[in-house]
């Protein structure tokens, strides 16, 4: 039997495309109240007329979750409509290229406000709705690169870690009220921003070639699914998973357990 999140009300950020859409689709079977917030509009669109049989299980705000004044008043509104939030699952991101030469400022603050401060941001809102139920769930989607590195990745991957920090952090001051938060480190998920990444890396090759060549660097031989991710954050709001907090839980094929130097074998 499937876990059943009936009653319960779930803000999914970044929730129009990628592992955001993933998420919001895996609460959904789940039977949740779904609310996504993103700042694509037209992605937003499709996903409401996609859902629009749920009626007011599934709803979205046009949010820029890096701005506080447009974050404040989507949870206000969340909160006005449904009464309740019970779990924040905070996928909106973007990766950035550069060396810590080359990454301008400009690059690395865009990079933090997207990556981090939003996520300081809505559970700093959400929280104190939550405190007041004494329970809920925050999840946020760091990522492996958060623990281990590659070439010109300078101001994703310090982002990446300083979100595995705020996740402890948080958890230490919010179990007190039965609030959890939890991390979420995925290897390589197939997303518009993946696919876009491997375009930009493909030389001759095509991008279904480079996605199959970073598939096989894990040792499962595939990158994930973005409805793999959305398991296991619903898992993370569930009350299964009710004595689970400050974790960072890697979700990468393997990937961060192999050593790079690989011996012939089986
Ligand atoms: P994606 O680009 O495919 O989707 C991200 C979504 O977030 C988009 O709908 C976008 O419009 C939205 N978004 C971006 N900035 C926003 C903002 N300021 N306000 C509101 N919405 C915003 O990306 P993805 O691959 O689904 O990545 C989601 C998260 O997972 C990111 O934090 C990313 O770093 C992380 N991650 C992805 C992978 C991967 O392989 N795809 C691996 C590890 C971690």
């Amino acid at each position: 039997m499937g876990i059943d999140l009936s009653g319960k009300v779930v803000i999914v950020t970044g929730g129009a495309k990628g592992i955001g859409e993933g998420c919001v689709q895996k609460f959904v079977d789940a039977n949740a109240t779904v609310v996504s917030f993103d700042l694509d509009g037209s992605s937003l669109k499709n996903q409401a007329s996609k859902y629009s049989k749920l009626e007011s299980r599934f709803s979205s705000h046009l949010v820029d979750v890096s701005n506080e004044a447009q974050v404040k008043d989507a949870v206000s509104k969340v909160q006005e409509t449904y009464g309740r939030i019970d779990g924040l699952i905070n996928c909106a991101g973007i990766q950035t290229y550069g060396s810590v030469v080359d990454t301008t400022e400009e690059i690395w603050d865009k990079t933090f406000n997207v990556n981090v401060k939003s996520m300081f941001l809505t559970a700093k809102h959400v929280a104190p709705i939550m405190i007041a139920q004494k329970s809920g769930s925050i999840v946020n989607i760091s990522s492996v690169q958060s623990l281990m590195s590659q070439k010109t990745v300078v101001a994703y991957a310090a982002s990446k870690g300083a979100i595995n920090s705020l996740t402890r952090a948080s958890a230490i001051d919010l179990a007190i009220d039965n609030v959890r938060v939890n991390a979420i480190l995925p290897g390589s998920v197939d997303t518009p921003m993946l696919r876009t990444s491997a375009d930009m890396h493909r030389g001759e090759k095509s991008v279904e070639e480079v996605l199959s060549d970073w598939g096989a660097g894990h040792p499962l031989g595939r990158i994930a699914k973005s409805s793999e991710v959305g398991d296991l954050a619903v898992f993370l709001v569930s009350a299964e998973s009710a004595f689970i907090t400050g974790q960072s839980i890697a979700i990468d094929g393997g990937l961060s357990i192999q050593v790079p130097v690989i011996l012939p074998g089986k």
